[in-house]
């Protein structure tokens, strides 16, 4: 059997081995606590501070503005739970902007706001390509906004949003209103200068460039009011309880600068065979149709529609042929449920429910979307022949 085709980047990547090394010695030699001031604790501190340093630099940020968390949804909890709960304490306020195509890890923490604390979500719709409107978020913010979250870059359908527009029209309204981003699927990709993003906090996870599963960060403007949500010792300056993963973090900050060290080449490479797998398949299957926006949209990313298809069967059968791909977020796998974003984008059920997403990677090939484009047609046919019932 071929070596397995990975098209799904989006919902995690391979550590870098490089990655892998630079993190080698905080177990076996660098292992102290970085609390200790004795020196295998000083060492691990040391580690800690130049990571921090070194995450500022690729941000463009101080390095008491970079807070590091157990991965991209506690960043984006952290962020809006506590700043959200911040402004009700402060100034009484309880309201929050998002969007109909956010993560979960944002729709969520909103909803919880709203069932425990009181709060009242206003969601901005999107257009068929999944493009927020910065004057309808304007529009909705109110004297009483607490936080608004809106997504750099969508995770199901690539589209990328026009986020630094969105602050600064945010700002222009209530200039109090903290703007938040879950910048997660374009960390390592995009561009990641927060003074030129504009934006008050911003979430990204380790192991969607290269890093490890399980270590996120979060930038948090200085001044910008949050509660904290882990209460412990006084790490991360109180805000994040906890002994700090200092191989992860090591290894985050490596994988980091190693992105952008390599931006130009690693975007070039994935659009590159993101174009082929987008040109092959309108090309090859009849009904198919490119989700999210036609140039707007991350470099790595291929998603598609497939009319009268089922969504979970094309997996299946690509996974039987060792290609590793992704449909919509089926909400909670093993619904029947459509995608949220897919449903947002307001594609017919018929179409949304034969959604497949391609993600491309540093370690891609071309092989990997000829082998592909070679077997997908066949898959489509045998999959609309066994799902009868949704051919339109
Ligand atoms: C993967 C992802 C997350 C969650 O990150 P974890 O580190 O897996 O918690 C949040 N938002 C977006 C857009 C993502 O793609």
């Amino acid at each position: 059997m071929a070596e397995p085709v990975y098209l799904d980047n989006a919902a995690t990547t391979p550590v870098d081995p490089r990655v892998f090394e630079a993190m080698r010695a905080f177990w076996l030699e660098d292992w102290g606590n970085p609390s200790s001031v004795y020196a295998v604790g000083r060492r691990a501190r040391r580690a800690l501070d130049n990571a921090r340093d070194r995450c500022a630099q690729v941000l463009n940020c101080r390095a008491n503005e970079i807070i590091f968390t157990g991965c991209g949804s506690e960043s984006d909890n952290l962020a809006i739970k506590g700043s959200a709960m911040a402004l009700a304490e402060q100034r009484g306020w309880k309201h929050l902007v998002t969007s109909r195509v956010e993560h979960h890890a944002v729709l969520h923490a909103c909803e919880w706001l709203e069932k425990h604390q009181g709060f009242e979500i206003s969601y901005v719709e999107v257009d068929h390509h999944g493009r927020v409107d910065p004057a309808e978020v304007a529009a909705a913010v109110r004297p009483d906004t607490a936080v608004v979250s809106i997504m750099y870059a969508n995770n199901e359908v690539g589209t990328i949003e026009p986020v630094s527009e969105i602050a600064r029209v945010v700002k222009a309204t209530n200039p109090h209103t903290v703007v938040h981003t879950d910048a997660v699927q374009a960390g390592g990709l995009m561009p990641l200068d927060v003074q030129a993003l504009g934006v008050d906090s911003l979430a990204l996870s380790g192991h969607k460039f290269y890093a490890p599963k399980g270590v996120g960060l979060l930038y948090l403007r200085r001044g910008t009011p949050l509660v904290h949500l882990l209460s412990g010792g006084g790490q991360e300056r109180g805000i994040r309880a906890g002994t700090e993963n200092v191989a992860y973090i090591v290894g985050m900050t490596v994988a980091l600068e190693l992105a952008y060290a390599e931006q130009a080449e690693r975007v070039a490479h994935v659009s590159r065979l993101r174009d082929q797998l987008i040109e092959g398949i309108l090309a090859s299957i009849d009904g198919a149709q490119l989700t999210g926006h036609p140039t707007q949209r991350m470099p790595n990313s291929a998603s598609f529609a497939i009319e009268g298809a089922d969504g979970e069967s094309l997996l299946l059968n690509l996974d039987q042929e060792g290609i590793y791909a992704s449909s919509g977020s089926a909400c909670t796998s093993g619904t029947l449920e459509i995608s949220h974003v897919l449903c947002a984008l307001g594609l017919p059920e018929t179409q949304a429910r034969g959604s497949l997403r391609l993600t491309t990677g540093v370690r891609t090939t071309e092989a990997d979307v000829a082998r592909l484009l070679e077997v997908l047609p066949a898959i489509v046919a045998r999959v609309r022949e066994v799902t009868p019932s949704l051919v339109g």
